[in-house]
């Protein structure tokens, strides 16, 4: 899977296929294709116990933010069909590229 280019771009709107937060939808924030990862609003958030650090006026306590989570994870969900979907490449007569639905046969990109 290493150097897989990701299809997910960010501001997709994903839902997760397995683990904790299986069904749960939103939209990405980050992608990390290095590493085959994105960050999905709401979506495997861990909780941080911080500890008080005058020095550095951070107070302590419990932050909540979004985990990374393996783009084979998630699953785009179309905005043309709402339905969660493969995605296919198609080349306009324009030149350009872009992806598809596999279901709809929508166009997924503006
Ligand atoms: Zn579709």
């Amino acid at each position: 899977m290493a150097g897989l280019q990701s299809p997910i771009k960010k501001n997709d709107n994903v839902v997760v296929l397995a683990g904790r937060d299986r069904g749960k939808k939103g939209r990405v924030l980050v992608v990390e294709p290095a590493k085959n990862r994105v960050i999905v609003e709401g979506v495997n958030v861990i909780k941080r116990h911080t500890k008080p650090n005058p020095q550095k006026q951070v107070k302590g306590g419990i932050v909540e933010r979004e985990a990374p989570v393996y783009v084979s994870k998630v699953q785009l969900v179309c905005p043309q069909c709402s339905a969660p979907t493969r995605i296919g490449h198609q080349i306009l007569e324009d030149g350009r590229k872009v992806r598809v639905c596999r279901k709809c046969k929508g166009v997924v990109d503006k």
